[in-house]
């Protein structure tokens, strides 16, 4: 694995706010909890109200304060998403969008950044281009993608000059795509990092489930809960985890208290039957 993250990541999407000192208390949590990974992207703000840019300015607040904290994390950013467009990935954008992620988040450079969707309308020669210039300016050390197809991954990792480092799709136990549309094996034909984004199923498996399948997946979950005396929320963590890709689960909780209790996944041993029985419970259907 050419990055090496921390095993659990932290999101922003949901970071939100003008209270810096309550934000400054969610990077702290993380860190001291040794969940070293922060993944931002500049289009976090609108699904909360708030402009664009606005999680990587929040965060940006926090580290003009105590520029210290910036050399406790890995800090990952995403860019390519256009509100009203909906995606460029032309080299001049991808630039001009990675500078501006730096100018809000007061850092100089980032430690991975993100093709937060893909364009279709981009060259994969093109977009491995624009990792090339920010890398040799310094201003990134890593590049990856988001919710990209393995073709897509495959067809920019024949462009790049430098290793892709990371993929970044939707992976939780009722998200189970990555399993079988080929993501999981190429990151580790490729060693790319797998940062898994809505772990919980953007919370659901914190709940009580809203359908059968949600039931029977927290049904199977609250079984190994129970038998390693943890929460839910843990296993659900560790059975991403589980898989031989090593997919780091970026927690998006904005809540102390459960940015700490995911720590608890470090732990947890979850044997073959019960990680079978949630994949089973998820697929709604035996495996052959
Ligand atoms: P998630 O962990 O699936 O959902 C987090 C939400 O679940 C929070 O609102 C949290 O509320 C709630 N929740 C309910 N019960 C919980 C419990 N017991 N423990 C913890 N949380 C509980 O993750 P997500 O926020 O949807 O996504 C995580 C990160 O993935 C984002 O921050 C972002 O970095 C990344 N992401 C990437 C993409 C992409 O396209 N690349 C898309 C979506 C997300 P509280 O805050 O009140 O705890």
């Amino acid at each position: 694995m050419k990055l090496s993250p921390s095993r659990l990541a932290w999101g922003m999407w949901r970071f939100r706010g003008a209270d810096t000192d309550a934000a400054d208390t969610l990077v702290r949590t993380a860190l001291d909890a040794g969940i070293s990974l922060l993944d931002t992207a500049d289009v976090y703000g609108p699904d909360n109200g708030e402009p664009f840019g606005a999680a990587e300015a929040l965060l940006g607040h926090v580290l003009a304060r105590d520029p210290a904290l910036r050399g406790r994390m890995a800090l990952a950013s995403k860019g390519g998403i256009v509100p009203g467009v909906p995606y460029d990935s032309s080299a001049s954008y991808l630039i001009e969008a990675c500078e501006a992620s730096l100018r809000r988040l007061n850092t100089d450079h980032l430690d991975l950044y993100q093709i937060h969707r893909p364009d279709i309308l981009a060259h994969p020669a093109e977009v491995a281009g624009a990792f090339a210039r920010l890398r040799d300016a310094g201003k990134i050390l890593q590049a990856g993608v988001s919710n990209f197809s393995a073709a897509q991954i495959r067809a920019l990792a024949a462009h790049m000059s430098f290793p892709l480092a990371s993929m970044q799709p939707e992976f939780s136990p009722l998200s189970i795509g990555p399993l079988s549309d080929g993501l999981l094996d190429l990151a580790q034909e490729l060693s790319l990092a797998v940062l898994a984004w809505s772990p919980l199923g953007g919370g659901r498996l914190g709940g009580t489930g809203a359908d059968k399948r949600s039931r029977d997946v927290i049904a199977a979950l609250d079984v190994v809960a129970a038998r390693e005396n943890v929460s839910r929320t843990a296993v659900v963590y560790a059975w991403i985890m589980a898989h031989p890709a090593r997919p780091v689960p970026i927690v998006g909780s904005q809540t102390p208290a459960r940015i700490l209790e995911a720590t608890q996944a470090l732990n947890i041993k979850i044997s073959r039957t019960e990680w079978y029985a949630i994949l089973t419970a998820s697929r709604q259907e035996k495996l052959p």
